[in-house]
């Protein structure tokens, strides 16, 4: 079992899009253990965009992300770093394949509705940014024979 952390971003908060996006992740089957709608600070999205910040495209990155409120999701499941990457597509809405979030809802490289841990070293420095312990169920071993098999 794997942790991913999620952003519905606030572009596609704006487009009233949160919704269909959860139902999109639940459907392929990855579980919800952490969910809430919060607004990202300066001071967050410096240390959630770490890697970026020294980056020409920083300042807009972080206007955008600190422009409304976003939906903080922790999802687990097989594979779910992977799994949900996939789902998202390309980092540009105009290269991301038709069925995934962002070739289905966006033509843009910044506003591109959805972040996902891309690592599991990602995973574990993001997932605490966002989620403390008591704000996070435990874990959905139960889904084994729901949604898969164990493998
Ligand atoms: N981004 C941007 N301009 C760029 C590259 C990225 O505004 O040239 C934004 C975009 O919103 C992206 C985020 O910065 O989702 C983080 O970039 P990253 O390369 O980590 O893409 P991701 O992992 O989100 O696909």
């Amino acid at each position: 079992m794997q942790r991913t952390l999620v952003l519905i971003k606030p572009d596609a908060m704006k487009r009233r899009l949160a919704g269909r996006i959860l139902t999109r992740l639940e459907d392929k089957g990855l579980a919800l253990v952490g969910l809430k709608i919060m607004q990202v600070t300066p001071d967050l999205a410096k240390q959630h965009y770490a890697e970026h910040v020294a980056k020409p495209f920083y300042p807009e990155l972080e206007e955008f992300i600190t422009s409304g409120p976003v939906v903080a999701i922790c999802l687990e499941g097989p594979e779910a770093i992977t799994v949900t990457r996939g789902m998202m597509g390309k980092t540009n809405g105009r290269e991301s394949a038709p069925g995934t979030i962002r070739g289905d809802f966006g033509m843009s490289r910044q506003l591109n509705l959805i972040h996902g841990s891309d690592s599991p070293e990602a995973s574990d420095r993001e997932i605490p940014l966002y989620f403390s312990d008591e704000e996070l169920v435990g874990s959905t071993d139960g889904m084994v024979g729901t949604f898969f098999a164990g493998d």
